[in-house]
C-alpha cells in the first residue's frame, strides 16, 4: 500500500452506456494455439526490433529517467499492429489504430485478460508506423514483472482488450452496431461463413501480459523495460 501511485494521465471517463456493440472481449487476442514467435525473445521477431526503436513520440526525457521508485519499472513496447489479422479473425485497419491509440493511455496493464492481475498501468500509447507503441510503468512486487525483468521466456509479449462500436462489413460497407446482426449479415447475404471482423471506433480498456501457455493474437508485440534489474 502506499507505495505504487496509479498515473493521472487517465483517459477521461468514456460512455461506455453509448457503445452498443460489446464483443467478448476477455482473452479475446489471446489464443492457446501455436505461434511462430521464436521462443526466448520476448515474442518480439528480429524484423521488429527496428520499428520498436522508432518511439519518436516518447517525450525525451522519459527514457532517461531511472527508477521513477525502487517499486516500479518502466517499460515501452507495441501493443498492436494495424493492418494485419488476428488469430481471431479480427481485421484492424490502419486509420483505425491511429485513431483508437491514445484511449489506451492510463488503462490497467493485466496478466492473460485477467482483470484480477493487475500489475501495472499503461503510461502513455502513441501510433507509429502501423503499431501502437505504449509506455507502461509496471511493479516490481509481481512475480510476472519479475519473470519479466528475468528474461523469462514464457512472457510472449502483450495483448490488448478492446471495445468497438461497430462492425464493417467488408464487401458492400454496410456497418453494424449489433454483432450477431453482422454475423447474420456476412452469412444471409453475403453467403460468407469464414471472415474477418473489421472493428470500427476502437476504444482500449486494458493491456495484458501475455504469458505461457497464452500466445498473443497478433504477432509482433512486445514489453521491453527500460529501467529496472537495480535494487
Ligand atoms: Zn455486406
Amino acid at each position: 500500500m502506499g507505495e505504487y501511485v496509479f498515473d493521472p494521465l487517465k483517459e477521461p471517463k468514456k460512455s461506455q452506456e453509448a457503445i452498443s456493440c460489446k464483443p467478448k472481449t476477455t482473452a479475446e487476442e489471446t489464443t492457446s494455439q501455436g505461434s511462430t514467435v521464436p521462443v526466448g525473445s520476448f515474442g518480439i521477431r528480429p524484423d521488429y526490433y527496428k520499428v520498436l526503436e522508432s518511439f519518436s513520440w516518447v517525450p525525451k526525457d522519459a527514457f532517461k529517467i531511472e527508477d521513477r521508485s525502487k517499486d516500479t519499472v518502466f517499460v515501452k513496447g507495441v501493443a498492436l499492429r494495424s493492418d494485419i489479422v488476428s488469430k481471431n479473425h479480427r481485421h484492424y485497419v490502419d486509420e483505425e489504430v491511429l485513431r483508437s491509440a491514445r484511449t489506451l493511455r492510463g488503462t490497467a496493464f493485466v496478466v492473460n485478460h485477467d482483470q484480477s492481475r493487475i500489475i501495472g498501468h499503461v503510461e502513455d500509447s502513441e501510433y507509429e508506423d502501423g503499431a501502437l507503441e505504449y509506455t507502461a510503468i509496471l511493479k516490481k512486487n509481481k512475480p510476472e514483472v519479475q519473470m519479466l525483468l528475468n528474461k523469462d521466456p514464457r512472457v510472449r509479449g502483450v495483448s490488448v482488450d478492446a471495445d468497438y462500436r461497430i462492425n464493417k462489413c467488408i464487401r458492400c460497407g454496410q456497418e453494424f452496431a449489433d454483432i450477431e446482426q453482422f454475423t447474420k449479415h456476412m452469412h444471409e447475404v453475403e453467403k460468407v461463413f469464414n471472415f474477418n471482423y473489421e472493428p470500427h471506433g476502437i476504444h482500449f480498456k486494458g493491456l495484458s501480459m501475455v504469458i505461457e501457455p497464452e500466445v498473443p493474437g497478433i504477432e509482433g508485440t512486445s514489453v521491453i523495460p527500460i529501467t529496472g534489474g537495480k535494487p
